[in-house]
């Protein structure tokens, strides 16, 4: 699936890595936007029937409506798929069965050596839990607390641990980014009542994860240098900003015959 064919499709989301796609790369990540071309583009493609632009990202969903400068509409997924905002509204993390079953076991554990410990803190989030540890005074009692807690997420299974600076998290689901461009086009297809068609940009390793999760009826763009699954490529964000206001060209003809 090309450019032109992907333009044709009945219903499409165009899903855009934000740093390095359509925002060159600058050294104070806060003052990074989209070029003026790439927005220009992509005021094109918001414009035309059934055609949906939505911002994936590694960035925190608020620093992304920032950057974006996104209105009440936006489609956004940040820090890798963990936050996806839809409309203003966040969506909720919907776990399955299973799921709920192991996050309930590993609260009821972790409860335990959490209590156990005066000052350490449970902290509960949409997919997994924190152990906080900065306020706790005797401080030899963190490595074992930590350690139990990981023990505890090993004998429940399925959890990824991430080590930070006083505190280890578990999280019951490993989410990236093709996560996020999955629930994406789940929404937007049981809103439309149809299957939603996506084209995915992406110039870095996670963006891989997105690519992943593409089909036969989709199209997924590399920017950049590197080995890739998608089958498109681009140069740089100026090509690739080239390349939308061509989709948006094709879909402009396409939509102005139907
Ligand atoms: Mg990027």
């Amino acid at each position: 699936m090309g450019v032109e064919g992907i333009a044709a499709a009945r219903r499409l989301l165009v899903a855009l890595d934000f740093d390095g796609t359509v925002a060159p790369l600058v050294d104070d990540p806060s003052t990074s936007r989209a070029t003026p071309d790439a927005a220009a583009a992509i005021a094109r493609l918001r414009a035309l029937p059934a055609t949906w632009v939505a911002f994936v990202s590694g960035r925190p969903l608020d620093a992304l409506v920032q950057l974006t400068e996104s209105g009440p509409d936006a489609l956004l997924v940040g820090s890798h798929g963990v936050e996806v905002s839809i409309r203003g509204e966040l969506a909720p993390v919907e776990l399955n069965d299973d799921e709920r079953a192991r996050m309930a076991r590993l609260e009821a554990a972790l409860t335990e050596l959490v209590t156990a410990v005066p000052r350490a803190r449970l902290e509960t989030k949409p997919v997994g839990y924190g152990v906080h540890t900065r306020l706790v005074t005797d401080t030899e009692r963190v490595p074992p607390l930590q350690q139990a807690a990981r023990e505890a997420a090993d004998m429940v299974g399925g959890f990824t641990t991430r080590l930070g600076k006083d505190v280890i998290e578990f999280s019951v689901r490993d989410v990236t980014k093709g996560d996020g461009v999955r629930m994406l086009r789940e929404l937007l297809a049981a809103e439309e009542g149809g299957p939603v068609a996506v084209l995915y940009a992406g110039d870095d390793v996670t963006d891989e994860d997105a690519f992943a999760v593409l089909g036969a009826g989709d199209l997924g763009v590399k920017v950049g240098a590197g080995e890739t699954r998608a089958t498109e490529r681009v140069a740089d964000v100026e090509a690739f900003a080239g390349l939308l206001h061509r989709l948006a060209s094709a879909r402009e003809a396409s939509v102005a015959h139907h």
